[in-house]
């Protein structure tokens, strides 16, 4: 059975070489992944409708039955029509197929079918016409019911919906005799769950909704259950590890070459930290405060208290440009103090990286670096610390679980601690940190001035360039974010089943790229021309990180880039915040945006330019407009959005590289009881079963949740 599932794809008839590519492009490479690719919508075809009745420009089944010859036509070279009519007791429909000949011995003159497509009316004369252009069709038979829902999937370029259902029919009935199921049988019961084939096989091709209803359910606990498995087996491994504790924190010196003093809520979490480093169980501890509320003081505390017991600590950001400020700042600090901190990326030079490498694996105490700040180079590198004690990952929200597993696994020993400016809504913290200790700054440092925002149009472009005008004549600088088209991701494999009714997709306002809407800038504002730059993630290291500097240090006024600044980036003196095509973009991810500006003194604003009418994205704008609580924002983008989106927020690529947590049918808010029990029900059964020996299947889903290699979760 289990042979079956691991089998390659291509193991199903009709699936060689060619329709495998194109699955390997949904990231299907085995029978039980294509199982796992689930349907992103379903087209009721059960509600039957007469021509005189079908909706407009709506898809709707009609049933009707055919009234001539179907006849093909040449139209020219290269395309021809296949055309008849078909008829039901509220009038008659022209019926015609493009280039597929092939139809023409599939209808029966005389004979009755299911057609699901959008009718279009004529009125030609004093009878009603209809027309429909290439609609599905089955044979209808009254005695044997056809289905009523069809499965609409995520495809890619060389799939077709129905190529996609034959390989999903082939891979149902290759796992049809599946008896073995990854959930123990006891709480299959207990919690009155479907059983996994018939979970599968109703997601794929459903009875009737109360069926789907009941295979969602399985599935969806499912994910839940796993994603706790895996989190609670971290959690384990890292309570049975032996860190080094790091007993020295006296901070009376940090404090005072601080150019501020630390609010309670920061002082707060310094002093958990120190109790958790004081410890030989290795801290696991992630830190969750909204944008600018000085989180990076707290890292740079508890590595302070790493290099004072003589041992090193490693920082982790996600962006090179992170990494850079954070390397800058800490030097800053703690260089007075005699300690060394150096910067390994990606883009620095294979001479240095030798000798960082060699300084950090020093037996030498006095030779050694004591901090080192990141990409995730850091981990796939071969960095060993002489004398590792910390490691912290900023902005965990875009990493993965995958790297995070990795990370913990690399560094069991280790006191880990990560933060996360996205603000999470409980539940959903519970489900994705369950192994870490939560520590929450939940208080802004003194003197924060609200950003003011406001939502204008295409109409008001003049009026802006203007404002931006005065803000720089004051002093001012500015960032201008657009969409970026080159490093937009495309993955139809990610869109939710809730995107499918928003109609919203469709019709979008071409998007401003980096580029020419500099150039565009530039010719509006001339004499501001020459302190003008760009910044996108395809530049080069160095150039990035010499307009940020110049940036940083006024040199440059507007600094138009794509989200490469999303995270972290500090310019205090930066006041305007411009969002170009601002609906392109998740909620948390503009208010993180938001975020880089009203650091300083200066009064700030944020601008969000969008043209777009749909009434979720209205609303998405307003509610930027008039809400400045990061977590209430959350909270709305998942409403809005649903989670499949919430995570995407502006790292779908990041997320989906690092194997990252990707709940392809739970909602977090909805199905919060399901999380609930999911929970409950593994840390049970890890009680009995600590490892997950008498269960090697489900052992296996949890590890590839993980996007871990066989026996890191051991
Ligand atoms: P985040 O939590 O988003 O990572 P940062 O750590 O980057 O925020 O801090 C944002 C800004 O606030 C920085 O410029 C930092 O120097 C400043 N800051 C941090 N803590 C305080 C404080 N207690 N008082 C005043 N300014 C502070
Ligand atoms: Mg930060």
């Amino acid at each position: 059975m289990s042979d079956a599932l691991t089998a390659s794809a291509t193991a199903l008839p009709g699936i060689g070489k060619v329709r495998a590519a194109a699955y390997a492009r949904l990231g299907i490479h085995t029978v039980e992944q294509l199982l796992y690719h689930f349907p992103r919508a379903y087209e009721n075809r059960g509600n039957i409708v007469t021509l005189a009745a079908a909706p407009e420009g709506e898809r709707c089944a009609l049933l009707l039955t055919v009234a001539t010859e179907p006849r093909i036509s040449l139209i020219r070279r290269g395309m021809s029509l296949l055309k008849f009519r078909a008829y039901d007791d509220s009038g008659t429909a022209e019926i015609t197929y493009f280039n597929q000949d092939y139809l023409k011995n599939t209808f029966h003159l005389g004979a009755t079918y299911r057609f699901y497509g959008k009718v279009e009316r004529f009125s030609g004369g004093r009878v009603k016409q209809f027309t429909l252009s290439s609609p599905a069709a089955e044979p209808w038979d009254e005695d044997k019911p056809l289905p009523a829902l069809y499965p609409v999937y995520p495809l890619t370029e060389g799939l077709s919906q129905k190529q996609m259902a034959q390989g999903m029919s082939a891979a149902l009935s290759l796992t049809a005799e599946n008896r073995g199921d990854t959930l123990p049988d006891d709480i299959r019961r207990d919690m009155e769950l479907a059983t996994l084939s018939y979970a599968l096989r109703n997601i794929h091709a459903p009875e009737d909704l109360p069926s789907l209803a009941i295979a969602k359910r399985r599935l969806i606990f499912d994910e839940f259950f796993r994603f706790s498995l895996g989190t609670a087996i971290m959690a384990r491994q890292a309570r049975t590890a032996c860190a080094v504790a790091c007993t020295q924190n006296d901070l009376s010196d940090f404090r005072a070459a601080l150019p501020y003093s630390l609010t309670g809520a920061q002082n707060r979490v310094i002093e958990q930290i120190c109790r958790d480093m004081a410890s030989t169980t290795p801290m696991r501890r992630i830190i969750v405060g909204d944008v600018g509320c000085g989180k990076t003081v707290c890292a740079a505390a508890a590595m302070l208290i790493a290099a004072q017991s003589g041992r090193q600590a490693m920082l982790m950001a996600p962006t090179e440009i992170l990494a850079r400020q954070h390397a800058a700042d800490l030097s800053e600090l703690f260089a007075p103090m005699g300690l060394r901190v150096a910067l390994l990326i990606g883009a620095t030079p294979a001479a240095q990286k030798k000798m960082i490498y060699e300084a950090l694996s020093s037996p030498d105490p006095t030779r050694r670096i004591d901090m080192v700040v990141g990409t995730h180079a850091l981990l796939t590198e071969g960095v060993t610390l002489a004398a590792p004690a910390l490691v912290i990952t900023d902005e965990q929200h875009r990493f993965g679980a995958g790297q995070r597993a990795a990370l913990a696994e690399k560094n069991r020993d280790m006191h880990m601690l990560v933060m996360s400016a996205t603000p999470i809504p409980r539940t959903m913290a519970l489900m994705l940190y369950g192994d870490l200790d939560l520590s929450r700054i939940d208080e802004m440092p003194p003197g924060r001035q609200r950003v003011d925002t406001f939502v204008i149009g295409e109409s008001y472009r003049a009026r802006l360039q203007a404002f931006i005008r005065k803000q720089i004549g004051e002093g001012g600088q500015v960032y201008v974010v657009c969409p970026a088209i080159e490093e937009r991701e495309c993955e139809p494999d990610e869109v939710t089943l809730d995107e499918l009714f928003s109609p919203e997709s469709a019709s979008r306002p071409p998007l401003k790229a980096a580029v020419t809407y500099t150039e565009e800038l530039r010719d509006a504002l001339p004499e501001l021309r020459d302190t003008i730059a760009y910044l996108h993630g395809g530049m080069k290291s160095r150039e990035k990180d010499d307009i940020m500097h110049r940036f940083a240090a006024g040199q440059i006024k507007i600094l138009v880039s794509t989200t490469v600044i999303e995270v972290g980036v500090n310019v205090p003196n930066a006041n305007l915040m411009i969002v170009e095509n601002a609906d392109r973009f998740g909620l948390s991810q503009l208010h993180q945006l938001r975020g880089r500006v009203g650091r300083g003194k200066r009064k700030s604003y944020c601008v969000l330019v969008s043209d777009a009418q749909g009434e979720t994205a209205r609303a998405r704008l307003e509610t930027m407009r008039t809400t400045y609580d990061g977590y209430r924002i959350a909270e709305e983008d998942l409403a809005l959005r649903g989670p499949g989106d919430f995570f995407r927020v502006g790292s779908g690529v990041a997320i989906r590289q690092s194997g990252g947590i990707r709940f392809r049918l739970a909602d977090l808010c909805d199905d919060s009881d399901l999380m609930t029990s999911a929970a409950t029900a593994a840390r049970t059964l890890l009680e009995s079963d600590p490892e997950l020996r008498d269960h090697p299947r489900l052992r296996r889903t949890v590890e590839e949740l993980f996007c871990v290699d066989s026996g890191t979760l051991s």
